[in-house]
């Protein structure tokens, strides 16, 4: 009884680092880690809020350290880590995947007709390739230490179809369910577990750049009938990272509200 009583989802001392983490959901991961006592590498391609970020917990009694790196760019985002882990004093147990972008265009996403292959290519290198970046430079430490978590941003869009994305961010969500369930497989006998998050629509400066009235008609859509807040994402970050879930892999969760339950 008492073994149980003391196991609760505490990450002191842990090092975690979570991408995009200068706002929004990335953000509010990063905030949640530190106040469970985590050691946060807070990165971010926009060096300014990866700087606020990483100040606002400190100022909060948290522990954090804030890169600039683009983490489509590998050579970058390994110097980026290197210099995370020597503040934080040592190598990151647990990975939030958390960088995405879904470009808009005058509110909306261009069409698959109207999309430029760079644009397309963009995507996919902020939002898959990323991931796969992140993950190729932080496993070998994981398996070293014997074991890790990592955890990727996908969406309910990598699901079903949703009218407020375009075909390059639906194709790389979906990308990174066949990630996650992949790399369980084969990291798992290692003691790294890989999961995924599918947030349905949360309100963060992301959907921002839409029209009030796609908002407005998503929480239509939405059982719960709200936008969800970056907070209620970081809650079932940090319970996948956390020792409760240290039988779960391979899952993808949604927090949605209970939209496009499929
Ligand atoms: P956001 O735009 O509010 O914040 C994203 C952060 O990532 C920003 O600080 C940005 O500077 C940073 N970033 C962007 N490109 C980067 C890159 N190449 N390298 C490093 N950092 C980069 O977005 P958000 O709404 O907080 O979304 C976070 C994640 O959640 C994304 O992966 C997104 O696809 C996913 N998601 C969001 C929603 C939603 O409704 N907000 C729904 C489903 C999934």
């Amino acid at each position: 009884m008492e073994q149980d009583l003391a196991r609760r989802p505490s990450h002191a001392g842990r090092r975690v680092l979570v991408t995009g983490a200068g706002q929004g959901i990335g953000g509010a991961i990063a905030e949640a880690f530190a106040r469970r006592g985590a050691h946060v590498g807070v990165l971010d391609a926009d060096a300014g809020r990866a700087g606020a970020m990483a100040e606002r917990i400190r100022a909060a009694g948290g522990r954090a350290a804030p890169a600039r790196a683009d983490v489509a760019d590998h050579a970058a985002l390994a110097e980026a880590v290197v210099a995370l882990e020597a503040s934080l004093g040592g190598p990151f147990d647990t990975l939030v995947n958390n960088a995405g972008i879904s470009p808009k265009h005058a509110g909306r996403a261009h069409a698959v007709w109207e999309m430029a292959p760079e644009e397309w290519q963009h995507v996919v290198g902020v939002n898959l390739n990323g991931c796969f970046n992140a993950i190729r430079l932080l496993v070998p430490a994981m398996r070293e230490a014997g074991g890790g978590s990592i955890v990727n941003m996908s969406s309910v869009a990598g699901r079903t179809y949703s009218p407020v994305v375009g075909a390059h961010y639906a194709a790389t969500k979906a990308a990174l369910i066949g990630l996650t369930k992949h790399l369980a497989g084969e990291l798992g006998p290692f003691g790294i577990r890989v999961n995924a998050i599918a947030p349905g629509r949360i309100d963060t400066p992301l959907i921002r750049t839409v029209d009030d009235a796609v908002n407005a008609a998503q929480v239509a859509a939405t059982p719960l009938r709200r936008l969800g807040r970056p907070d209620e994402v970081a809650d079932l970050a940090l319970y996948l990272a956390s020792e409760e879930a240290s039988f779960v892999t391979g899952q993808v969760v949604d927090v949605a509200g209970g939209m496009m339950m499929t």
